[in-house]
């Protein structure tokens, strides 16, 4: 496909789908270097990074396990703006490794709330992999331990990123066009 359109917005290739194949067999790889014998649990955020999840998980060829969480996002906390809550873990993660498995790191801020309320359950480590990471718009001080593309602060849709819950569904990444 060509550019797509969403909300007026044009939208071109970026990333292609054969590209992002390879690249999650390459972060499958690594992790297995690290995880595997550990029996560790990949940790799905919803709803982006769900087919990122679904094919790292299928390109992992070691004994794991995988769950899914949704983070709630309140608002009107004063100065403070957006507070998340991690919904849905119902496995006891205590003494586990844990592989949280993320769409995208923008600001860091999620992935940091993400961290400290899953440390709170004591689990023996626990590592971040992101398909997507913008080190330009980090305003935290987070490292994801696997990154599939660092890419510069643009807005991106595709592959689970969506704009407005739409273009989830597309195959490749997208990203914003200028001069739109
Ligand atoms: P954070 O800024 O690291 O907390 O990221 C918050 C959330 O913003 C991510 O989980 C995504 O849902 C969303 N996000 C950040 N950058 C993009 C983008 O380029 N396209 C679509 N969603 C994005
Ligand atoms: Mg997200």
């Amino acid at each position: 496909m060509d550019q797509v359109t969403y909300n007026g917005l044009t939208f071109e290739p970026y990333i292609r789908r054969e590209q992002i194949d390879r690249r999650i067999k390459e972060i499958a790889g690594t992790i297995s270097a690290e995880c595997e014998g550990k029996n560790p649990l990949f940790l799905c955020v919803l709803n982006g990074a769900f087919p990122f999840a679904a094919d790292l998980f299928r390109a992992v060829d070691f004994d794991a396990e995988i769950s899914f969480i949704r983070l709630k996002s309140y608002e009107g906390m004063g100065s403070t703006g957006v507070v998340k809550e991690v919904i849905g873990l119902s496995e006891d993660i205590k003494g586990r490794t844990v592989i949280i498995v993320e769409d995208i790191v923008d600001t860091g801020n999620t992935i940091t709330r993400l961290l400290d309320t899953l440390k709170e359950k004591e689990p023996a480590e626990i590592k971040v992999a992101t398909l997507l990471f913008k080190p330009d718009a980090l305003k935290v001080d987070v490292k994801p331990d696997y990154v599939g593309f660092a890419i510069p602060s643009k807005f991106i849709i595709g592959f689970g990123l969506d704009i407005d819950g739409l273009a989830r569904n597309l195959d490749d990444i997208y990203v914003l066009k200028e001069n739109n």
